[in-house]
């Protein structure tokens, strides 16, 4: 089946012509659909059609664009296991754990929706008499989106939604690799604003445009006429789009790589820290950008905690994230096993480091067709080697041994990257001073280093990001900008720091 772009409020043809093919990673013979191929003169209609919208939507009260958040929330949830089923489909991460990625995008929508009757600004009093100082939030206007495919429905909804809300219109283009989850988003977005605007419907606030990010991805991010960018995905990429949109003064937030770390002291709950590392460093078969792909052990626990970790990990069951019964899915795309397996061999050739399970293509019976890597410890990892250095994003977890605390926040820290932590402790000092000294976005203390809530600050320091969260409260701050009014009612001229000092 062929699925198109949304340009205006209609679903058209991309201008190439042309299509690309979606496949399922767990079996390549199982062919999804084909997606458009689009070029620069649909991200111009794309354009053309938000900035047109975007007079009327910045009109609409925000209350009633709440409204519509308030159905498509109602819509995700009434078809969650459809979206998701379709999801594992399309990515492979497992089924409980594509609920997972919907219901994300379920509480983001219904938050959205109540921020329409808050968007709080603030008031101060002025410093002359018989006036009045308000601030209050506007829109930004129109917006590009550019979103990765590990959480085809969660990070976009993160974007979108509030960008939404606050009266922003929106050119999304989602990965490649998952255009139809994306696809099922926008079709269910443009659903509920015809249903709650009736003949008052806006065409053009919402577009969507596939295609390539060579293509789309800079078509977007150079456009004169977008205002903000919005990006998840890699830090090369990351790099790029801030050079680009730099360049005409855009608004741009970049979430990026990360290199997260779980710390397990000799005073640890060891039966959790090893719950914890199994879904923090193989759920989504390691493809988040939070996935715990360094293990950080006391010497005192290490050689106890990684027998009980390898006999688990050797235990986990790979296949079709549909099926019952499956761990593991496969990898997004053979690019992608490539890049997990040339990992593998650099820290195999690299000094001192010792494969302990795993590190090579699963390919028993059905796996064959599909991208499967089973799950990869290595041991006697130095924290400068390079698979403790660079973001691997597979099933690839590095052990390395430390002896104090210090120590192993100092090898945590030792990254580029600063997106999300973990420290299995009982000592509550210890924990505390691992709270204060971690440069991370996100630290969790007993817990895995994935898991984060839609209505928590999300993203990371360093090369992890440019500074902005998304999630919760802060994200509306990327999306308003701040006007401030002085109302003088005292019938003359009243100069500020002149008339009163
Ligand atoms: P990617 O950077 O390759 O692609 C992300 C998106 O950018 C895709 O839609 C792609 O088409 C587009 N793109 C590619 N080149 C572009 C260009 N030159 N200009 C504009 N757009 C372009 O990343 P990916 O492989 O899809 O995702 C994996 C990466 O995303 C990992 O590095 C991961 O850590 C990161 N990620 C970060 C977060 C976070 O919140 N920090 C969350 C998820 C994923």
């Amino acid at each position: 089946m062929k699925y198109n772009n949304l340009i205006n409020g209609q679903w058209v043809k991309p201008s190439s012509e042309l299509y690309i093919e979606n496949k399922n990673p767990a079996n390549r013979e199982d062919l999804i659909g084909l997606f458009p191929s689009s070029t620069s003169d649909d991200v111009d209609k794309a354009v053309n059609a938000a900035r047109q919208a975007f007079e009327k939507w910045r009109l609409v009260p925000a209350p009633r664009r709440g409204d519509i958040l308030k159905l498509v929330g109602d819509k995700l949830l009434s078809r969650k296991d459809e979206i998701a089923f379709e999801m594992t489909r399309e990515m492979g991460k497992v089924f409980a754990e594509t609920k997972g990625d919907v219901q994300e995008g379920i509480d983001t929508a219904y938050y959205a929706a109540s921020e329409g009757r808050r968007l709080f600004g603030h008031n101060a009093p002025s410093e002359l008499p018989n006036k009045m100082n308000l601030s209050f939030r506007v829109p930004v206007g129109v917006g590009g989106f550019i979103t990765p495919w590990n959480f085809p429905m969660a990070i976009p909804t993160w974007k979108l939604f509030p960008a939404l809300v606050c009266g922003n219109t929106c050119v999304f283009k989602p990965a490649e690799l998952t255009p139809k989850t994306a696809h099922t988003l926008v079709e269910i977005i443009d659903e509920s604003m015809r249903e709650v605007l009736g003949r008052d419907y806006i065409p053009g606030v919402i577009n969507l445009v596939h295609g390539k990010g060579s293509v789309v991805g800079e078509a977007i991010t150079g456009h004169s006429d977008i205002d903000l960018i919005s990006f998840t995905g890699s830090t090369a990429v990351g790099k790029r789009i801030n050079q680009v949109a730099g360049a005409s003064l855009k608004r741009v937030s970049l979430e990026l790589g990360g290199k997260n770390a779980q710390i397990v002291m000799d005073d640890a709950n060891l039966e959790l820290a090893l719950d914890a590392v199994i879904w923090g460093a193989f759920g989504t078969t390691g493809q988040r950008c939070t996935a715990t792909s360094r293990l950080i052990l006391h010497e005192k626990i290490h050689d106890e905690f990684l027998n009980m970790l390898t006999e688990r990990v050797q235990k986990l069951r790979l296949g079709y994230g549909n099926d019952k019964n499956v761990d593991v899915g496969p990898l997004v795309s053979e690019e992608q096993r490539n890049n997990v397996h040339k990992y593998v061999k650099i820290g195999i050739e690299e000094d001192r480091a010792e494969l302990v399970t795993g590190g090579e293509f699963a390919e028993d019976g059905d796996l064959s067709k599909g991208w499967f890597y089973k799950p990869t410890i290595f041991k006697n990892v130095r924290p400068d080697m390079r698979i403790a250095q660079e973001e691997i994003f597979g099933p690839v977890l590095a052990v390395i041994k430390t002896s104090s605390l210090d120590e192993a926040i100092s090898i945590l820290n030792g990254t580029r990257y600063g997106l999300s932590s973990s420290v299995f402790t009982n000592n509550v000092n210890d924990a505390f001073r691992a709270i204060r000294d971690i440069k991370a976005g996100i630290t969790y203390i007993n817990g895995a280093t994935i898991g984060a809530e839609a209505h928590m600050p999300f993203g990371g320091v360093k090369e992890t990001g440019n500074g902005h969260r998304e999630g919760g409260w802060t994200v509306y701050d990327f999306y308003t900008e701040w006007k401030a009014v002085y109302i003088d009612y005292s019938g003359k001229l009243q100069r500020a720091q002149i008339d009163n000092y």
